[in-house]
């Protein structure tokens, strides 16, 4: 087996997959919210250490057919070494199908589509991105180190090269004043964007983090549950796209799978009344939400 170092974050939709890491930590590391890789100092691990950790695990998992890089931005390593590793991959693992890994707007615009196409002709079949808003005042404010501009650029260039773009969006980071605005922009970035799926967590503010901080000094305020869900209706309703947009992440209050644009209108509606209820016993309480 693979030693992985520190805790191991993956996609949901990457549970059946072998995981590597590839990277240790995040390359940007700044988002305000983000507890993910504090502790990690980022790096690349050298192709040699990938290939030992692909002998190790290849007896047991030579019918592999899904392999995800971890850990937060496997992208942004040298197009060659992808390539290079790629290779080995599809070397000691015939049957494999898929490579998916993070990539953050920066390490895609760093990549030509031309380079995101050899990507894709050999293995990449999909890549997440925390896109978190639309709205540039609270990217800027949360340290996302992009723009909503740039991260359509990058979109672009991912779908271009035909692979898949799974992102996901932050609901009640705008907090409690911007969370209508920040529910419009995102929708609209998301139109613009054309995912394939969309994945909205909720927010948790986590002890440590300079959202936690902000929050104590009373700088930062979450929205209540009723109105993380009506940030959800206004969201979905700002967005055209055709595809999954997901909602059944640990951390939301509510459940919801919604296929674009089927059934978006019968989605809005539903979230819509069940915020006029106001009944709390249909969500999942505090105690239960988990990153
Ligand atoms: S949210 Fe993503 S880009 Fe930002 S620090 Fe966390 S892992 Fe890195």
């Amino acid at each position: 087996m693979p030693e992985y170092e520190g805790t191991i974050i993956r996609p949901p939709s990457e549970a059946e997959s072998l995981i590597l890491q590839y990277t240790i930590g995040c390359s940007h590391n700044e988002c305000i919210f983000c507890p993910a890789y504090k502790q990690k100092l980022f790096r690349i691990r050298s192709i040699e250490e990938m290939e030992k950790d692909i002998l190790d695990c290849a007896p047991a998992f030579n019918d592999t057919r899904r392999v995800f890089l971890a850990d937060g931005d496997a992208l942004s390593a040298p197009q060659q070494d992808i390539l290079t590793l790629f290779a080995l991959l599809r070397r000691y693992f015939s049957r494999l199908r898929r490579i998916g890994m993070y990539a953050n707007t920066r390490s895609i615009l760093d990549k030509s589509v031309d380079e995101l196409s050899r990507l894709r002709e050999q293995g990449l079949g999909i890549l997440y991105l925390g896109v978190e808003s639309g709205d540039d005042t609270l990217l800027a404010w949360m340290q996302k180190g992009v723009t909503a501009e740039e991260t359509m650029e990058a979109s672009r260039r991912v779908k271009k090269a035909g692979i898949k773009l799974s992102v996901t969006v932050l609901l009640g980071i705008g907090g409690s004043t911007g969370s209508i605005q920040h529910a419009r922009a995102t929708g609209k970035l998301l139109t613009e964007i054309e995912p394939d799926y969309v994945g909205a967590l909720t927010t948790m503010v986590v002890r440590g983090t300079p959202l936690y901080l902000l929050q104590e000094s009373g700088n930062f305020t979450m929205p209540d549950s009723f109105a993380i869900l009506n940030e959800l209706a206004e969201m979905i309703e700002h967005t055209e796209m055709r595809g999954l947009f997901f909602a059944n992440h640990a951390s939301n209050y509510m459940p919801l799978q919604v296929r674009m644009p089927l059934q978006r209108e019968e989605t809005i509606t539903m979230i819509r009344e069940f915020v006029r209820k106001g009944d709390p016993s249909f969500l999942k309480p505090e105690r239960l939400r988990r990153l």
